[in-house]
């Protein structure tokens, strides 16, 4: 840090009041996903009460449900919601162009530290000419599409791959562990065959959803396949992704996804392991892979980790 520490109260107490004043938009969020911190302009612009504190995902239900705030282009929210997830927070930085509901339109950017904690730092950008905004809107919806899974709105396979890669670049870079795990629906295929295809795809769409809900900013959440997930947790070691793991598996078999058949259950198996910086993206898939099957072969709806 370059500020003298005996100085920092007063920078801080200073940084604070240029923020309070500022035409930025500025909030601070923890690793998961809380706002700590939002200026006046943040709240005026999002539409947040002074007092509201709540993670980012609730900020943006009850925008949605006041409609203020963030436009949301599709029919279903949630879907929205866990496909801005799957780009949130997921690099070191970036920026990108967001439309609200008031007619506005501003450049936001995040910053996120080693820690998972994110700085927003926003500006009005409406007066920009109209013909250039509607370009960078549609490439940013293209951008958007590619990324997307479209029946659960997390990362499909190719950017859940690209994100593997550039965790596999930081492993190299940072001294710190990040969790590999493959999961799969137990019997998925008499999902479909009781209750249709349908059905089915409630089912992958509930199990998205709760994988989601335990995710911290950082992490990351990819559908591979059909009924095939990976989670990537940076920062975590052996113990903690297994904990993430047995607690994900637990709430799957806990729940009941189908309104319409209230007593149907489903469960989940998984592999996980720690991602290796000396073997590549498929390798290491590879690995968590035969650790699955092995759930799979010890009867399902269990977590195995890897060990060598
Ligand atoms: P196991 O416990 O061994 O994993 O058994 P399983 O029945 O889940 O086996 P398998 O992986 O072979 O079955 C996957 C099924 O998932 C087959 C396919 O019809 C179904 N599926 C794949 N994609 C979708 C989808 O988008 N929607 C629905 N509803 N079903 C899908
Ligand atoms: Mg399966
Ligand atoms: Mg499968």
């Amino acid at each position: 840090m370059q500020t003298d520490p005996a100085n920092l109260s007063v920078f801080c107490q200073q940084m604070m009041r240029l923020y309070e004043g500022s035409p930025l938009l500025v909030a601070v969020f923890d690793d998961r996903d809380m706002l700590c911190y939002a200026n006046p302009m943040f709240r005026k612009m999002l539409g947040l009460a002074a007092d509201e504190f709540s993670t980012w995902s609730d900020l943006m239900r009850a925008n949605h449900a006041r409609r203020v705030g963030n436009k949301v282009d599709s029919k279903d929210f949630e879907i929205w919601l866990a496909s801005a997830r799957s780009r949130r927070g997921k690099l070191p930085y970036r920026g990108f162009e967001a439309d609200l509901l008031d007619g506005s339109w501003v450049y936001m950017t995040e910053t996120v530290n080693a820690q998972g904690w994110m700085l927003c730092v926003a500006f009005d950008i409406t007066n920009v000419r109209e013909d250039e905004r509607s370009l960078r809107t549609a490439r940013d919806g293209a951008v958007r599409a590619a990324q997307t899974d479209a029946l659960t709105g997390i990362s499909n396979r190719r950017h859940a791959l690209d994100l593997l890669d550039r965790q596999l670049d930081l492993l190299v870079s940072q001294d710190r562990p990040c969790g590999i795990v493959m999961l799969d629906l137990d019997h998925f295929k008499s999902v479909n065959d009781v209750y249709g295809h349908h059905g089915g795809d409630l089912v992958l769409k509930h199990f998205a959803a709760t994988l989601l809900n335990q995710l911290r900013i950082a992490d990351i959440a990819g559908r591979m396949g059909g009924e095939e997930f990976m989670l990537l947790l940076p920062g975590m070691d052996e113990p903690q992704v297994q904990l993430k793991v047995d607690r994900i598996l637990r709430l799957v078999r806990g729940a009941s996804p189908l309104a319409e058949a209230p007593d149907f259950r489903y469960t989940s198996s998984a592999g996980a392991g720690l991602l290796r910086a000396s073997e590549d993206a498929v390798n290491n898939i590879r690995r968590v892979d035969r650790a699955l099957y092995q759930a799979k072969a010890q009867g399902r709806d269990r977590c195995v980790m890897v060990r060598d």
